[in-house]
């Protein structure tokens, strides 16, 4: 591991110094034995593959009163009645059948229940720095892809901590999701695990030593915090700012699991391997505006809590 160009200037900021380690999606043939990104899981015959029942967005058609439709079919009205669309409607279509009609975004339920979709599978063995709770060694993360309301608005997401030898018979033909939302949909990728070291973001730094850092004002957070997919270590809240991220059960402070980024870019070139280059958008995935999902968990409390957020 390499030294921070941060902790010459900054001491004291050493004994704030967490590793992660960074995922590295690059894609591949994956199995259901290793860890991945978007690929098969190692999910025991029998057990319930987990679906979703919440409402997700879908843009619908809907008819319009013939009144209106009558007014935008007139040149000279039409302008007007376009304009009253407004209230609701995100548009409207000309159906194959000639019909004018509205569309409209709702909130609806998926019929049947939407088999979820795996998202990543890490080995502890792979992911060193992956906060798991006792007795397990994997940790698999799903989700719907769909937009839901939030917060976050986004996929919902499930985890399943496991061991890995309590799978003896696995699951050989694991369930289709459907996907309403591209994506939210995953290149299949193997990953090329990397042990970093990073330190806080300005905003979870002490007063003083924060202080110091926006005195120096050299772009503290793109030097301390690494880009793209990975377990444990820091991450930023470009969106939100900086929130504790506490336990609703035991009120401890949760570990930050899993980072699903878009890209793995980084400002400045801070975190590039020498002679290496990773992929911009390795699995395909867009969050947010470009930005990531975070996960944290609490180890501690029995069901391992977790939370997630968009940045
Ligand atoms: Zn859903
Ligand atoms: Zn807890």
């Amino acid at each position: 591991m390499i030294t921070s160009p941060l902790v010459e200037l900054f001491p004291s900021l050493a004994r704030h110094a967490r590793t992660a380690t960074r995922l590295h999606p690059t894609g591949g043939e994956v199995t259901m034995y290793d860890s991945h990104a978007g690929g098969p899981l190692l999910w025991p015959d029998g057990e319930p593959w987990p679906v979703c029942r919440e409402k997700r967005e879908v843009e619908e058609q809907v008819p319009l009163p013939d009144d209106l439709v009558r007014r935008m079919r007139d040149p000279e009205r039409r302008e007007a009645a376009v304009r009253e669309l407004g209230g609701g409607y995100t548009g409207w279509a000309d159906t194959a059948d000639g019909r004018l009609v509205g569309t409209k975004t709702l909130w609806r339920r998926h019929e049947p229940h939407n088999p979820l979709l795996p998202v990543a599978q890490l080995r502890a063995a792979d992911v060193k720095d992956l906060p798991r709770p006792k007795g397990t060694d994997m940790l698999q993360v799903l989700w719907c892809p769909a937009i839901h309301k939030g917060p976050p608005w986004g996929p919902v997401v499930r985890l399943r901590w496991r061991r890995q030898a309590d799978v003896t018979e696995p699951l050989e033909a694991q369930p289709v999701s459907r996907v309403d939302h591209a994506r939210y949909a995953l290149r299949q990728c193997r990953f090329e695990p990397e042990r970093v070291t990073e330190y806080p973001p300005r905003d979870e730094l002490p007063v003083r030593l924060r202080q110091q850092v926006e005195a120096w004002g050299g772009g503290h957070d793109a030097m301390a915090v690494a880009p793209g997919w990975k377990a444990g270590g820091y991450s930023t809240a470009p969106v939100t700012g900086y929130t504790p991220t506490e336990c609703s059960t035991c009120g401890g402070r949760m570990k930050l699991a899993l980072v699903i980024a878009t890209s793995e870019a980084g400002e400045g070139g801070n975190w590039q391997r020498p002679g290496r280059s990773d992929p911009d958008e390795p699995t395909g995935v867009l969050i947010g505006r470009y930005g990531s999902l975070r996960i944290f968990v609490c180890t501690r409390c029995p069901g391992t809590p977790s939370i997630e957020d968009i940045q």
